[in-house]
C-alpha cells in the first residue's frame, strides 16, 4: 500500500507520520509545521488519530460535496474491485510499518478493499455537534442509541489492538460512553456486577497494556479510570446523551436476554446495534471486526446465539457477505412481546 504524500492537493486526505526517536515517537504532520513533543509509544496510535480527526473537523465539507478520494487518486490504494459504491466514509489506514497513518474520505467499497483500514465514526470528526440543550434533554430513541453504539464500536475496532478480548471491549465501550471531558470515568461496582465483569483485572490489564487507559486501583470501591485516548476526549456528543447510550448497552433491544459469556454478549450487542428497520444489513466482515473475531469465529458465535434461543435463525448471504437474523419471539405476555424488529 502507498500512502498519499503531502504534495497532493486533495482536500479530504490527511496523513501523519510517527517518527521513532529516543524518549518515544514524535508526530509529524505535513500540514502543521511544528513537530509535536514526543509521545508515549503506546498512545501514538490514538495521538495520530486525534490529530487527523482534528484536521477533518477543521476542513469540514458538506456531505453532498464529499467524494471518494481513493477513486480520485485512481484507486491504487487497494487491489481491483467492482468499483466505488456505498456512502463516503472516513477511513483510517496505516501503512505496513505502522508509521504512517492516513485519514481520507473513501467510499464503502474502497474502504472494504483496502488493507489495514478502519472506519472512523463521523461523530469524532464532525465540526458542529448537534448538541443543543433541547436535544440532550429529550428522550433518545432506540435507533439513536444504536447509531451511537455502532459509532463507538467502530471506533474501538480501530483504536484497540485486534487481540483485545470481548470482556475488555465491553468495558472499553462503557468507558468511552461514560468518560467526561478529562477522560475520567467512574464505573460503580453494581454496574460491573450487572455486566458480570467485576473482579476481572485481566480485562483492565489488557486495556492498560494497550496504552488506552490508566490501570484502576483494585482496592477502590467502584472503579475510577482515566482514558489516555486523545480522540475519545474530543467527542462531539454530550456526556448526558452518551450515558443514556451506555445504559442502553446493558439491555440492548431486542437482545436484552439471559446471561451469557462476554463473547456472546458482545456479538448480540453488535446485532442489536444493527437492528434498525431502515438501515442496510451489516456484512459478516463488519460484525467480525467489531467483535474482534475472525468471520469463522463470528459464525460459530451466531450459532451459539441460536442454541441459546437469543436468535431463532441467522443467514449469511455469500454473494454480498450480508448477514440477516431473526430474534426469537418473546414468550406471550413477557415484556417486549409487543414489538421486536426482525431483520
Ligand atoms: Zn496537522
Ligand atoms: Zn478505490
Ligand atoms: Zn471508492
Amino acid at each position: 500500500m502507498r500512502l498519499a504524500g503531502a504534495h497532493t492537493h486533495v482536500r479530504r486526505i490527511w496523513t501523519v507520520e510517527l517518527r521513532p526517536q529516543a524518549g518515544g515517537p514524535s508526530l509529524r504532520c505535513p500540514h502543521c509545521t511544528a513537530p509535536t513533543p514526543s509521545l508515549e509509544a503506546s498512545s501514538a496510535r490514538s495521538a495520530a488519530l486525534a490529530h487527523l480527526a482534528h484536521h477533518a473537523r477543521t476542513d469540514a465539507l458538506p456531505p453532498h460535496l464529499r467524494t471518494c478520494q481513493c477513486r480520485e487518486r485512481g484507486c491504487y490504494w487497494h487491489p481491483r474491485h467492482r468499483g466505488c459504491a456505498g456512502p463516503v466514509l472516513l477511513a483510517l489506514t496505516r501503512d505496513r510499518s505502522g508509521r504512517t497513518w492516513r485519514l481520507a474520505d473513501t467510499c464503502a467499497a474502497c474502504t472494504a478493499a483496502t488493507s489495514h483500514t478502519a472506519i472512523v465514526p463521523d461523530t469524532l470528526c464532525s465540526p458542529h455537534p448537534a448538541n443543543t440543550p433541547a436535544r440532550a434533554r429529550r428522550p433518545q430513541t432506540d435507533d439513536e442509541h444504536r447509531q451511537r453504539v455502532r459509532d463507538m464500536l467502530t471506533y474501538l475496532a480501530s483504536a484497540l489492538p485486534s487481540v483485545t478480548s470481548p470482556a475488555a471491549r465491553l468495558l472499553a465501550l462503557q468507558c468511552v460512553l461514560r468518560a467526561d471531558r478529562h477522560g475520567s470515568v467512574r464505573l460503580p461496582a453494581g454496574l460491573l456486577r450487572g455486566m458480570r465483569l467485576h473482579r476481572r483485572p485481566e480485562a483492565w490489564q489488557e486495556l492498560a497494556h494497550g496504552g488506552w487507559l490508566d490501570l484502576p486501583d483494585p482496592r477502590a470501591t467502584g472503579l475510577r479510570v482515566r482514558l489516555l485516548d486523545d480522540a475519545v476526549l474530543e467527542q462531539a456528543l454530550s456526556l448526558r446523551i452518551r450515558r443514556r447510550a451506555a445504559h442502553w448497552v446493558l439491555r440492548p433491544t431486542p437482545f436484552a436476554g439471559p446471561s451469557a459469556a462476554a463473547a456472546e454478549r458482545l456479538t448480540a450487542l453488535v446485532l442489536a446495534a444493527y437492528s434498525t428497520p431502515s438501515g442496510p444489513a451489516p456484512d459478516l466482515a463488519t460484525i467480525a471486526r467489531l467483535c474482534g473475531h475472525s468471520p469463522q469465529q463470528t459464525g460459530e458465535l451466531l450459532d451459539r446465539l441460536v442454541a441459546r434461543r437469543t436468535l431463532s435463525a441467522w443467514h449469511h448471504h455469500r454473494d454480498t457477505d450480508e448477514v440477516r437474523w431473526q430474534p426469537t419471539p418473546p414468550a406471550p405476555g413477557s415484556p417486549g412481546a409487543a414489538h421486536r424488529p426482525a431483520r
